[in-house]
């Protein structure tokens, strides 16, 4: 395999200034992480994090299919989990047409505090404020179950005397409204627009449920329609667009293929009439001939309604069929991006060269060039300094600070213009510094 030298250019770190025109991104995420706590000791307090999403930035376009790659636990499904609000982002904000719906907690914290608690600690009293980090420390732990606490300390404060009832009861709602209040952002109405197809369409069926019942739940749910003609009419109306029958409404998910349960779970996804389809491996489990059917499907569904898709795979063959543009992602965090042609035809950061090194080929030559990557992926928990790819990298001895300085997003020269990689520059005879290079400063 023949690679190209890269060339560098500055670049401005915000990735989510991608050459897009603002009216046509429909998804915009800047600069998420998702940290998934670690709970330890007596009073399971967050003893360390698992960085699973480490500040990744980017715009998707409407009609647009961006593929995700990156191998297993990069990161990957916990971008479309932080999207779709089933994890809550550490920090970062996700816009839907320009429209926030979802911020860090690290943001919203302080938002929390700086405005609202302050001004209530004034009204109330000091105590407010250290019930609010009591609350608020038990809420990090527990962050889902913000109404089941809720009601378990409004019965506590039953046993407790009047005076300290009346303030802990209003002490604790008021705490409760800011965080409906602030997660009310992704409503209904973002959840019908933003939807999901998974990796295995078996456990994403309930078995004991009729097709037209599992096709027909997000419309009584999201759409709100409760006659019954009316669901079974959408439903076969879902039905035919994925190219099945009427016949197949009354049946089972055990009755299907593999490929006829994954067009079951698109009709699905299709139910509320959404603008962003998430698309978390829909092919990994289905035979080549399958694969390649459900592809074609979802190329046509697209190009008849004009959906965007965040293609979430590792299998690389898969998105240079389906995307436009490609991220490819490590430990967490971007290692390049570009259109297919730009990235296929010139890979340039050493992760995304051996995984194409790694390809599946006909060509008994590129055995050869096949790039081994040492060791494993390090632990998210406690990523490597520098670079997080340092320990691995086949080329850190020709770059410079791997094990040191965090990589910057550097542009690659040629190709369509919107190609970028994170790495650092090349040693130059006798210089060991940045000179000659002008980054933008972190
Ligand atoms: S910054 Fe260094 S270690 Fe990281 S990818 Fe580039 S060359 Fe490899």
């Amino acid at each position: 395999m023949t690679t190209i030298e890269p060339k560098y250019k500055n670049f401005p770190l915000d990735q989510s200034k991608e050459n897009s025109k603002e009216s046509e991104i429909v998804l915009k995420v800047k600069d998420l992480k998702t940290y998934y706590p670690i709970l330890g000791g007596i009073f399971k307090r967050t003893i360390g994090e698992v960085k699973a999403v480490d500040g990744v930035s980017f715009n998707l376009n409407k009609n647009e299919t961006i593929g995700l790659v990156g191998e297993s636990g990069c990161g990957k499904t916990t971008i479309a989990n932080t999207i779709l609000n089933f994890v809550p982002p550490t920090a970062g904000e996700i816009f839907l047409k320009g429209k926030k719906i979802l911020e860090g907690r690290t943001t919203l914290h302080k938002k929390i505090r700086r405005k609202e608690i302050l001004s209530k600690s004034k009204i109330i009293g000091p105590s407010f404020y250290m019930f609010y980090r009591i609350f608020d420390s038990i809420l990090q732990d527990l962050e889902l179950n913000l109404r089941y606490i809720k009601k378990k300390i409004l019965n506590f404060s039953k046993k407790l005397s009047d005076i300290f009832r009346i303030q802990l009861e209003r002490i604790v709602r008021l705490v409760s409204d800011i965080y409906l209040k602030e997660r009310g952002l992704f409503t209904k109405k973002i959840r019908k627009k933003i939807q999901i197809v998974f990796q295995d369409p078996d456990s994403s069926l309930n078995p004991r449920w009729k097709i037209v019942d599992i096709i027909g739940e997000p419309l009584k749910i999201l759409v709100r329609i409760t006659k019954r003609k009316e669901i079974r009419r959408m439903v076969l109306k879902l039905l035919r667009t994925v190219s099945m029958k009427r016949e197949h409404l009354d049946r089972y998910p055990h009755e299907f293929s593999g490929g006829q349960k994954q067009r079951i779970t698109i009709a699905r996804a299709l139910a509320c009439n959404p603008e962003i389809l998430l698309l978390d491996e829909p092919t990994s489990a289905l035979d080549v001939s399958v694969q390649a059917q459900i592809l074609n499907l979802l190329k046509d569904l697209q190009n008849k309604f004009g959906f965007s898709y965040l293609f979430i795979t590792h299998d690389l063959t898969v998105v240079q069929h389906i995307a436009d543009r490609i991220k490819v992602m490590y430990l967490g965090k971007f290692v390049e991006e570009g259109t297919i042609d730009d990235v296929f035809n010139n890979p340039s950061h050493p992760y995304t060269k051996a995984l194409l090194s790694a390809r599946p080929t006909f060509d008994p030559e590129q055995k050869r060039n096949r790039i081994i990557l040492e060791g494993d992926v390090p632990s998210p928990i406690n990523p490597p300094s520098g670079c997080p790819f340092h320990p691995r990298c086949q080329e850190k001895d020709k770059h410079i600070g791997c094990g040191i300085e965090k990589p910057r997003r550097i542009k690659v020269e040629g190709g369509s213009g919107e190609h970028y990689i994170f790495c650092l520059p090349f040693k130059k005879e006798g210089k060991t510094s940045y000179e000659g290079w002008e980054f933008i400063s972190d």
